[in-house]
């Protein structure tokens, strides 16, 4: 019998329920698939980021299309990791506590409801697998070009591991995060030696059916490749990306980009403005290294501390 918190699934079978914990009380659907055969464990969560809708359907169609029969191993499944983000179609963060949960992890057993969460999901699905796959994508405001993220660490070999893995996804841009951004699943994950990938798809809160298809298509292509399902895996051109540099907004405001998402930009270039509300410039943003424009913050309506845009390189 495989047990993950409270759901349990014997050998051979395919199990739904909702997974909960003592600490919270959140309620997150968890489809626990058992393969006949044995394998390694597979954690893919869906919806850690509660508006990135085809993300979410992509975790999702998995769960409901992938058998025990064509399993050979353990695969959880949680395509809405922070249900209450995405009831309260929440941008960013928890609804509660205004806190970004994949900027939480590993979580606190004592903490706000973003550091509760992440702490139950560290605790009860993350320290027991082998692989971890967060799916992700464009946020409710943010446009994006599909990328994969690992994370490089001190260990060689399992960064390595994590950019073959992050490298089948069928997506191009395949980005090694050194971790200017903390707290993320990928990095807690990869701190406890497990191969772990973001892979992003999708933008502005519109559900993407084929992107959604490009996600489902790129898991299974990563799961062949460690023999979680039958068949080999496929390759396809990558370009590897050591750099993701953020630029972050200085002051409310409103917010004019003048680059698009997957434009190559040099370093210096002009790649926005914010303006005050009577329309006067607040700060020109210029590129700070060059690369390609990964995503893309598309509200006029900007926060101080918001993202604006990363660029890759
Ligand atoms: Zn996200």
């Amino acid at each position: 019998m495989w047990k993950i918190g409270n759901l349990s699934a014997a050998k051979g079978e395919k199990v739904k329920g909702y997974l909960q914990f003592d600490l919270t009380k959140e309620k997150l659907p968890a489809f626990l698939i058992h393969g006949e055969q044995d394998g390694p464990e597979v954690l893919i969560l869906g919806g850690i980021h509660g508006c990135e809708y085809t993300s979410i359907d992509a975790a999702l169609k998995l769960a409901r299309r992938l058998e025990p029969k064509d399993v050979k191993g353990r695969l959880s499944i949680i395509p809405i990791a922070n249900p209450a983000s995405f009831y309260a179609r929440s941008i960013y963060v928890h609804p509660e506590d205004k806190k970004n949960l994949n900027r939480s992890f590993p979580g606190k057993e004592k903490g706000s409801a973003a550091e509760k969460l992440a702490y139950c999901l560290n605790e009860t699905v993350i320290k027991s697998a082998d692989y971890l796959i967060d799916l992700h994508g464009g946020d409710m405001i943010e446009a994006l070009v599909p990328f994969t993220i690992y994370q490089v660490t001190e260990d060689q070999a399992l960064t390595e591991q994590s950019k073959q893995f992050a490298s089948l996804f069928g997506i191009e841009y395949v980005v090694g995060s050194t971790g200017q951004v903390g707290g993320s699943t990928y990095a807690c994950a990869a701190q406890q030696g497990k191969v772990a990938v973001i892979a992003e798809a999708g933008q502005q809160g519109i559900l993407d059916s084929s992107k959604s298809s490009l996600l489902q298509e790129g898991v299974k292509n990563a799961l062949r490749s460690i023999g979680v399902i039958k068949g080999d895996p496929s390759s396809s051109q990558i370009r590897a990306l050591q750099t993701f540099d953020w630029s972050f907004a200085d002051f409310s405001g409103l917010w004019y980009p003048c680059v698009e998402i997957g434009e190559t930009v040099q370093e210096k270039a002009l790649i926005g403005k914010i303006t005050d509300e009577f329309g006067e410039t607040l700060k020109e943003y210029y590129a700070q290294t060059s690369g390609v424009v990964l995503f893309l913050v598309t509200s006029l309506a900007i926060n101080e501390r918001d993202p604006l845009l990363a660029i890759g390189d």
